[in-house]
């Protein structure tokens, strides 16, 4: 994919995630994530993907990411390659 079809497709799936949940946020963060997911650039939708919830550490970045979206065939293949950082712990 390429760096702006990949940040289409995950504004899309966050937004579907905000809409049917599961998810314990206030009306007030919702807000405020719908507000991100519609203003923010391309590099900062994949960001917000590649770091890691709990710690802050980027699961990757630079070339590597560079790497990654290119050989993403969809949203869910480019989750599955790039990892979560603390995923099952
Ligand atoms: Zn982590």
């Amino acid at each position: 994919m390429t760096q702006h079809d990949l940040a289409t497709a995950l504004r899309k799936r966050q937004r579907l995630f905000l809409r049917v949940g599961p998810h314990e946020f206030t009306n007030n963060e919702l807000q405020h994530m719908f507000r991100f997911i519609n203003e923010c650039s391309d590099e900062d939708m994949i960001d917000s993907y590649v770091t890691c919830a709990k710690c802050g550490a980027k699961s990757v970045a630079g070339p590597a990411l560079d790497a990654v979206i290119a050989a993403s065939k969809s949203d869910d293949h480019f989750l599955k390659l790039s990892g979560q950082h603390c995923m099952g712990n």
